[in-house]
């Protein structure tokens, strides 16, 4: 079958949990996309959630996969996630693969050209990214979220999170929350900036005014792209955003121009450019409290009286304070700063 299920807390509702029977809870699960190989770095990343975060709230997970899970996986990944719900989805086929419309040759093509390019000849990888960009919200597993967490096997939580960043967002309608901002590798997104502009061109009305996107727009060269985006391997974000008319509008007409394929379009940046254009600055949080570790980069709190008491990480290292990171940016954003979209277009 797609989906199995497993409950080892029985009937536990909602909205409560052992022992703390009115704590407010919001609809929320982590999602975990994995291969079967990387069982090892899956085991680190839930184990670091489970003692920095979850083992107080028993978030449920959502584990995924394009093929068929391991046992092992199964039964290795409950025995870490104890008393939290634990459910293992294969991804439906029409949600990771070709769309009828690409030409598979060109798509070969594009692979070839793009070898030198970090993931630039991998067919998988654009799939995944494909997948990650259209459909993860739309997995049968996820339809009861109102938020999720995106955690990725191999990744690790460095300072002790003792609130609610779920509560968090939802007390204050927060839509989407991020550790880490990088600048995307040119190659990777060339015409993606364009179909974004035809995007907005053609549906004008879906961008409101108090929207980001000065934060993504160069502004000594008027109307590019300054490649900035949110690091989309850490995610905390509203599963409503992704399925509003918005975000699936903006996702189609992405997925028409073909740039999942004849380019490499990440997922990070397809999320961050509707989250500029849909969102306002203040629906937008950079979890500078949470430490982050992701294969070359992590995010760590400054504050040092927050990092003495609660991180193991040094501040020092914190791809914040670098030039190829965007959120010192983000940060000095303010309403003044808001673009005239018409300008632009
Ligand atoms: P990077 O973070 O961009 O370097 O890419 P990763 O290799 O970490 O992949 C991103 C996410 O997609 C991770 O959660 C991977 O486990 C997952 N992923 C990537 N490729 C595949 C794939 O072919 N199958 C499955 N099931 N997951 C994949
Ligand atoms: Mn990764």
């Amino acid at each position: 079958s797609l989906l199995t299920t497993t409950d080892p807390s029985g009937s536990l509702g909602w909205s409560t949990s052992p022992g703390h029977a009115s704590k407010p809870r919001v609809k929320a699960c982590f999602v975990i996309l994995t291969r079967n190989s990387e069982l090892a770095g899956l085991e680190t990343s839930i184990r670091q959630l489970e003692q920095q975060f979850n083992h107080r709230h028993h978030y449920p997970y959502v584990i995924l996969n394009d093929e068929p899970f391991a046992p092992e996986l199964e039964r290795s990944v409950r025995g870490l996630t104890g008393g939290a719900n634990t459910t293992f989805g294969v991804i439906p086929q029409e949600h990771w693969g070709y769309p009828s419309w690409i030409n598979q040759t060109q798509a070969a093509d594009a692979r070839r050209r793009m070898a030198n390019v970090m993931y630039g000849g991998s067919e998988s990888y654009r799939h995944m990214c494909r997948f990650e960009s259209g459909f993860f919200f739309r997995h049968p597993l996820l339809a009861e979220f109102d938020y999720y967490w995106r955690v990725e096997p191999g990744v690790q939580f460095t300072c002790a999170i003792d609130y609610d960043p779920f509560v968090f967002m939802h007390e204050r309608d927060i839509k989407y929350g991020f550790t880490i901002s990088l600048k995307e590798i040119p190659a990777t997104v060339e015409s993606l900036w364009p179909a974004t502009l035809d995007y907005m061109r053609q549906n004008r009305a879906m961008v409101p005014i108090d929207n980001t996107l000065a934060w993504v727009v160069d502004p000594d060269i008027p109307s590019t792209y300054n490649l900035c985006h949110f690091w989309s391997n850490f995610e905390i974000a509203s599963l409503a955003f992704f399925r509003s008319e918005q975000y699936l509008s903006y996702f189609n007409h992405l997925d028409r121009a073909g740039g999942f394929y004849y380019e490499r379009w990440g997922d990070a940046p397809v999320h961050s450019l509707a989250a500029t254009m849909f969102l306002r600055r203040d629906q937008i949080h950079w979890f500078q409290d949470i430490g982050y570790v992701h294969a070359s980069y992590e995010n760590c709190p400054s504050d040092p009286v927050i990092n003495s008491e609660k991180c193991t990480c040094n501040p020092r290292r914190s791809v914040d304070r670098v030039s190829f990171s965007c959120t010192r940016e983000f940060m000095h954003l303010t309403p003044e700063d808001r673009l005239d979209v018409d300008g632009l277009l």
